[in-house]
């Protein structure tokens, strides 16, 4: 490798070159659907926690022992984080972080590198989580501490509460970049750079525009766009370039359906437009754009071109 190769392959990995995905709300919707099926009415005959910093301090002993012995009564998903809900009142919850699987392995199949927790069910087959990068977290949690982990995240982009009225309630008073505001979990909770990006585009929104300089029409664009994309995303069982896998260990099929995201110096695929996509820099995140359909805020120079 050339002198400098590393650095400048470190450098593109920063702003989101590399092909690295992060579980959003439709992959990590996709395993907590998987779990449902699989898990849920499942007694947990043991548990093995490996003590990793995932773990918040909390000890791998007592995590263990709250688990096993106990029955899976349902699944539930907050934004990015899942909750295995226990007939105990305990919850496991699990949040992915960058390359974190949820798998379901036949009995004394041999595990994967990078194992963090296996959960041993009442019929011999295991639920395993591997993270190499291991910036997931893994916690039990009491009902109110449940709560109040629920509490802190802001409504659930598919659900009832995330209307119209409440995004233009928040956007309104708020002169943060609006692609900001879509990222921050207790506005919205489980977008990340994937989908923020690709609902941007859809409402002709550059990521820098202040949000309370959004018209109400811009408003209605950009919040049909979240909920259209992200009820196709789980539909296909979300974004895979490298790391997202099911419970089964099968990749997502919804990348190829992406219009920017990874698509810099592609040509914007809305008609008629014929613009190079690019990436900039936009609320500190590498942010696919198209010049043409996105135009820049008069004035902002927060942005520069990194792609
Ligand atoms: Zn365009």
């Amino acid at each position: 490798m050339p002198p400098g190769v590393m650095h400048y392959a470190k450098l593109r990995a920063g702003w989101g070159y590399n092909r690295v995905e992060m579980p959003e709300l439709p992959e990590v919707e996709t395993t907590r659907r998987d779990l449902e099926r699989e898990v849920a009415g499942h007694r947990i005959a043991g548990a093995s926690v490996w003590q990793t910093r995932m773990l918040g301090g909390q000890a791998p002993d007592t995590i263990s022992a709250r688990l096993a012995g106990r029955i899976v009564r349902n699944v539930e998903r907050r934004g990015k984080f899942l909750f295995l809900c226990l007939d105990s009142d305990d919850a496991l919850m699990i949040h992915r972080g960058m390359t974190g699987n949820l798998l379901l392995a036949a009995p004394r199949e041999p595990a994967l590198p990078h194992l963090h927790l296996t959960l041993e069910l009442d019929d011999g087959r295991e639920l395993r989580l591997h993270d190499p990068r291991g910036f997931g977290e893994i916690r039990m949690l009491s009902a109110t501490e449940v709560a109040d982990r629920w509490s802190r995240l802001g409504p659930e982009p598919l659900g009832p509460d995330f209307t119209v009225e409440y995004l233009a309630g928040q956007f309104g008073r708020r002169t943060a970049l609006v692609k900001a505001l879509l990222l921050n979990q207790a506005i919205v909770a489980g977008l990340g750079n994937i989908y923020v990006d690709e609902a941007l585009w859809a409402a002709r929104l550059h990521p820098t525009r202040r949000a309370n300089t959004l018209v109400p029409a811009e408003v209605v664009n950009l919040h049909n766009a979240i909920v259209r994309l992200l009820t196709a995303a789980i539909e296909l069982r979300g974004v895979t370039f490298n790391d997202h896998r099911d419970l089964y260990g099968e990749p997502g099929s919804y990348a190829p359906h992406l219009q920017v995201f990874h698509r810099a110096h592609e040509l914007c695929p809305r008609t008629g437009c014929g613009e190079a996509i690019r990436l900039i820099r936009a609320a500190g995140r590498g942010s696919s754009i198209c010049p043409a359909c996105q135009p820049a805020p008069a004035g902002v120079e927060t942005e520069c071109q990194i792609g």
